[in-house]
């Protein structure tokens, strides 16, 4: 599979001397789900910023689709293939119809007003909000808003989404309906979350990051049941985990395989 990122070396301090990333590299495939986990302040939201040349004009470090960030053009060339997701879905509907909040990144894109109208239908259709195009978003429940944001990013045909914290502030139904979209989205996606259950539906991945570094980079069972070194960087076991290790670890004192 084509690589579409790749990140070498970054380093990056806030003005006021905060190291929030250090040394990190990381590379990605065309269709990955990597979840980001890590206790609050680990960098996970600085990355993402710095992914789309919001944080540095030119990421020399960052690499979209074989095209390092070096350069404002190489930077303008990537806008609109990476989608950022906000964590909170009123920081990214701003208009008075559900319509014109997904029509404008492709509005943006340049594209004719039939292209646009397409490409809202198809967005509400891939998140199951068919015929919201003339709702009020603020008006919408939580998880309706949160799959309206998703439809904003996924109208503009990204080969990368980033996520921060999709399902936080969901009830039990809105993180399942936001969770089945993350897990049917075909293309490559980077989740910075605390919701382990998301993770182990969704990630083919997880990395683990504390202060800015990347401390453990691998498959998501393999991490989540690793109590020590999720506890040495400020976390926790999921419950889910522990449940899967007793009945794992009851099954063999039984004799299964
Ligand atoms: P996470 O998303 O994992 O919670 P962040 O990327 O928000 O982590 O934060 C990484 C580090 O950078 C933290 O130490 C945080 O306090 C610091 N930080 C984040 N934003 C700013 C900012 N605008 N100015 C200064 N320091 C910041």
């Amino acid at each position: 599979m084509a690589e579409v990122l790749r990140i070498e070396n970054l380093s990056f301090a806030y003005d006021n001397g905060t190291l929030a990333l250090a040394n990190l590299s990381l590379r990605v495939k065309e269709g990955e789900t990597v979840a980001f986990i890590g206790p609050n302040g680990a960098g996970k939201t600085t990355l993402f910023l710095y992914i789309l040349g919001l944080l540095h004009r030119t990421p020399r470090e960052v690499t979209v689709m074989g095209q390092t960030l070096s350069s404002p053009q190489a930077v303008e060339a990537v806008r609109g293939q990476v989608g950022l997701v906000f964590q909170n879905p009123e920081d990214q509907l701003f208009c008075t119809t559900v319509f014109d909040d997904v029509a404008f990144g492709p509005i943006n894109q340049g594209l004719s007003a039939a292209e646009v109208k397409e490409r809202v239908a198809e967005a509400l259709a891939a998140v199951g909000l068919e015929g919201f195009e003339h709702r009020v978003p603020h008006h919408l429940s939580g998880g309706e808003q949160r799959r309206v944001a998703l439809a904003t990013i996924y109208a503009m045909h990204p080969r990368i989404v980033l996520l921060d914290e999709p399902t936080s502030n969901l009830d039990p139904r809105g993180k399942q309906e936001v969770t089945r979209l993350l897990k049917q989205f075909p293309g490559t996606q980077l989740i910075a979350t605390h919701d382990y259950e998301l993770v182990l539906t969704v990630a083919d991945r997880v990395v683990l990051l504390n202060q800015g570094r990347i401390i453990a980079n691998g498959p998501p069972l393999e991490i989540l049941a690793n109590e020590t070194l999720l506890k040495a960087n400020g976390l926790e076991m999921p419950l889910v985990m522990r449940y899967f290790l007793a009945l794992k670890s009851q099954a063999v004192a039984d004799g299964c395989p």
